[in-house]
């Protein structure tokens, strides 16, 4: 028997389809809040804590999702979720799926396809943040595909942390996090290649951190400056004209080569400065380097 309540809400009740680390997090968190939760997983033994806390084991995941309205699939990767979704078929009509596997914009596409063919409602999600985290401030989910459903659920989808919609292209969610996961990264693998700068000049790597991390207060403000020059390709002298910064870029490079350390990125900013300079842009700032980029325009 499922719910649904005049404001197309799906009520209480929820199904979670996958209890590894992360499904086992979100289903114990609904169990918390008093959802009403059925329980599916591939091995069925890791049910078992969440029966033990107030959730129903579904012996299927067709029997799982006809228990709910409202379906939130964490399994592994796409494949698991394909084989599994094409093992739930029809049990799905009318209901809404909300899955927050990891996987690519792409691939979202393809499972909201797959939900239409299917008669169902389908909300793309991500996970930023570990398991513990969920139900806390500490971790944040970004949703897109049906709006309507996302709306109606939206109190529901909550209970899991922070939130935020992207729209109705439900491959905007998997955007979303693969830009911020790559921008997480980005940074981090020239944070630690300083480091080994610090080391190498026989410096001590924490003590120059806190120092590093109290310049990254400038950091927001010259990010959206620098996406604004981006956006409409009017390029002031960020962080100063090319010219200037070019030279640097020599004394960053011969330096690094002094100590040993690899200087791989620089010499990338200073050929993209050079080529740019070539071109007549010399008087620009840093995010003018943003046109050579690939692709181009
Ligand atoms: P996990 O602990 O390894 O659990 C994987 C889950 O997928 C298990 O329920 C497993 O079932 C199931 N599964 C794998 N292949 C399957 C298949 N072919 N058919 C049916 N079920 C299958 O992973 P997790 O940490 O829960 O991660 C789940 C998702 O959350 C992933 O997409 C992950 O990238 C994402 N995520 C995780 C974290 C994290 O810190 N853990 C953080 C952010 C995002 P069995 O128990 O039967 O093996």
């Amino acid at each position: 028997m499922t719910t649904s309540t005049t404001d197309g809400s799906t009520g209480s009740q929820i199904t979670v389809l996958g209890l590894g680390d992360m499904g086992s997090a979100i289903a114990k968190t609904f169990v918390e809040r008093g959802y009403r939760t059925t329980v599916w997983n591939r091995t069925a033994s890791k049910a078992a804590p969440l029966v033990e806390a107030g959730a129903t084991a579904a012996e299927t995941a067709a029997e799982a999702v006809a228990a709910s309205p409202l379906v939130v699939v964490c399994l592994l990767d796409s494949t698991a979720v394909d084989q599994v979704l094409a093992s739930v078929e029809s049990a799905v009509a009318g209901k809404v799926l909300v899955n927050v596997t990891s996987g690519s914009p792409a691939q979202a596409r393809e499972n909201e396809r797959w939900a239409k063919e299917h008669g169902a409602e389908y909300i793309d999600g991500k996970i930023m943040g570990d398991p513990p985290y969920v139900g806390t401030d500490h971790i944040m989910f970004p949703f897109s595909g049906s709006t309507k459903a996302y709306e109606a659920n939206e109190s529901t989808l909550k209970e899991l942390g922070g939130i935020a919609y992207h729209g109705e292209d439900a491959g905007a969610a998997a955007v979303e996090f693969m830009a911020q996961v790559a921008f997480a990264y980005e940074l981090i693998i020239g944070f630690l290649h300083v480091l080994k700068l610090v080391e190498a000049e026989g410096f001590d790597v924490e003590e120059f951190t806190e120092r590093a991390g109290g310049s990254l207060v400038h950091f927001p403000s010259l990010l959206s400056s620098m996406a604004k020059a981006v956006k409409t390709g009017e390029y002031g002298p960020d962080l100063g004209s090319l010219n200037v910064q070019a030279a640097l870029m020599n004394d960053m490079i011969s330096h690094r080569a002094s100590v040993g350390v690899e200087a791989l990125r620089m010499r990338e900013v200073k050929d993209l400065m050079d080529r740019r300079i070539a071109a007549g842009h010399g008087d620009q700032g840093f995010s003018s380097l943003f046109e050579l980029l690939p692709p181009k325009k």
